[in-house]
């Protein structure tokens, strides 16, 4: 599958280890998205650094979104979805003061986090 729309601000993905993501600010390295796992995924974190950075990608085509608020599954910093058992994303938790998503597996399966005041 192949990427169509990626939109990225103040972050950017590291260009050898594909699924990293880091702060363009301060080049901590916020998290990892499973390039095998999305089909839709956004995303918006405050780096420790004060920097907020924020992405929406998709591949295929943009899915019509409901409100989930289903969790995902976690095991320590992985986030895994319940019902393919694929991972998600991870988060580097000691890089991030604060961070919300919104998240569709491949499987079609949709979960959210809402930021967190
Ligand atoms: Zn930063
Ligand atoms: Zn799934």
């Amino acid at each position: 599958m192949r990427v169509i729309n990626k939109y990225l601000a103040d972050m950017y993905f590291h260009r050898r280890n594909g699924g990293l993501f880091c702060c363009s600010s301060c080049n901590a390295v916020l998290g990892f998205l499973n390039p095998q796992g999305y089909k839709y995924m956004k995303f918006w974190a405050l780096c420790n650094c004060g920097q907020d950075v924020y992405f929406e990608i998709y591949r295929d085509k943009m899915p019509v979104l409901t409100k989930p608020h289903r969790p995902l599954y976690r095991d320590e910093h992985k986030y895994i979805c319940q019902t393919c058992e694929e991972v998600a994303f991870s988060i580097n938790k000691e890089n991030v003061r604060n961070f919300a998503f919104n998240y569709v597996c491949r499987c079609g399966i949709e979960y959210d986090i809402p930021f967190k005041r």
